[in-house]
């Protein structure tokens, strides 16, 4: 079964890693030049993230290469420190630069996957028994079955899905690589900034933001969410951001993973595997979504007081604090047999 992927970034690499292990032949075709390396830390919380990078063999090299959890300091624009949102809150069990964990993702895939960088979809012809897809650059090719997983604005998306846009939140957000300590962050209302991230309201539409891939090390997006009534139609699918999107601060990259495990898993077992994975990944991915904007960087100075108290609060109600790790354990995931 020949499978065209879109986006090198979590979602596709570790889809790669799974069809390859399902008998599949995955190419995995990427806008930017080379693997984008940028990013601040992510992480991987409970079991069922932990049991899939094992499964997939890469848990330990993730946990060679963590970072260590820090408390994140939030300071007034003077430097004076107003509150601390606690490591042992918001870290998970492990925690890596996003580089390294696309990288280690790109290796666990690339002796069994056809990467092609600097290049992308255009058009997508899905007459019943395959798909034809031309590119920007390489030549026209006909796929079995073609992912979305380009991330938040993805292409694919737009193609198959051209009156859907993703519900904007109120935020944008850019990260990019610094020297520094990103866990410092200096606040005003509505904005947040720290060495190598920047978070701010705004009510400007993303469809008016000039977006683009600045350069594969900086990312620059707006908070958003992606709830799709469906994320597929005929024998194209979507997957991680450009489906179940929730960008920074969500869990997106434990859901891009596992994800992965169960598309792939359920593709294998054939029949009609994207319904299956939709009623699977679905549910999940609500409970996974989250909006940090208002959270992170309240828009008001009364808003600021509040959540400078609710940090402070926190290690007095743990239930309340850990309903992130109940999220990511909320799925059961079946017990597909790799071929290898
Ligand atoms: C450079 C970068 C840095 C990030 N840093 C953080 C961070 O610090 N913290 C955090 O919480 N989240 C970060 N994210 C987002 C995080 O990786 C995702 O929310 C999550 O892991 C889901 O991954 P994904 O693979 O679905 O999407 P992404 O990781 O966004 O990957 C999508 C990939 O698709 C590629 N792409 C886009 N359009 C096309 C196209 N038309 N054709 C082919 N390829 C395309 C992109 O270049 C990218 O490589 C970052 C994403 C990127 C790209």
């Amino acid at each position: 079964m020949d499978v065209l992927i879109s986006g090198a970034g979590i979602a596709g690499p570790a889809l790669a890693h799974w069809l390859a292990r399902f008998g599949c032949s995955p190419t995995v075709v990427e806008r930017a030049p080379s693997l984008r390396s940028g990013g601040q830390a992510v992480d991987f919380r409970g079991e069922v993230h932990l049991s899939v990078l094992r499964q997939m063999g890469v848990l330990d090299a993730v946990m060679a290469a963590q970072t260590t959890p820090r408390d994140m300091v939030f300071r007034d624009p003077d430097g004076r420190e107003r509150s601390r949102f606690l490591a042992s809150f918001s870290g998970g069990d492990v925690e890596i630069r996003r580089g390294d964990l696309s990288r280690l993702l790109y290796e666990a895939s690339a002796d069994d996957a056809e990467y092609v960088f600097g290049d992308w979809i255009t058009s997508l012809h899905d007459d019943g028994s395959g798909v034809d897809v031309t590119f920007a650059h390489g030549p026209t090719r006909r796929f079995d079955f073609v992912i979305g997983a380009d991330g938040m604005r993805s292409e694919v998306r737009r193609l198959v899905f051209p009156e859907y846009r993703p519900k904007f939140l109120g935020y944008y957000f850019a990260i990019w690589d610094a020297d520094g300590d990103d866990r410092n962050l200096i606040c005003s209302p509505g904005a947040l900034t720290a060495p190598g991230w920047l978070m701010y309201k705004s009510s400007v539409p993303p469809e008016l933001m000039p977006y683009e891939v600045i350069s594969p090390d900086v990312y620059f997006g707006s908070i958003s969410q992606v709830r799709m009534p469906t994320v597929s139609s005929g024998r194209v699918t979507l997957i991680g951001d450009a489906g179940f999107g929730c960008t920074l601060g969500g869990m997106g990259t434990g859901l891009a993973v596992v994800s992965s495990y169960v598309l792939a898993g359920e593709m294998a077992a054939g029949g009609d595997a994207f319904a299956r994975y939709e009623a699977l990944i679905g549910p999940y991915a609500r409970g996974c979504q989250g909006n940090p904007g208002p959270f992170l960087a309240p828009a008001t100075r009364l808003g600021m007081w509040a959540r400078d108290r609710l940090f402070g609060l926190l290690p007095k109600l743990p239930m309340v604090a850990r309903t992130d790790m109940r999220a990511a354990t909320a799925i059961k995931l079946p017990d597909y047999a790799p071929v290898r």
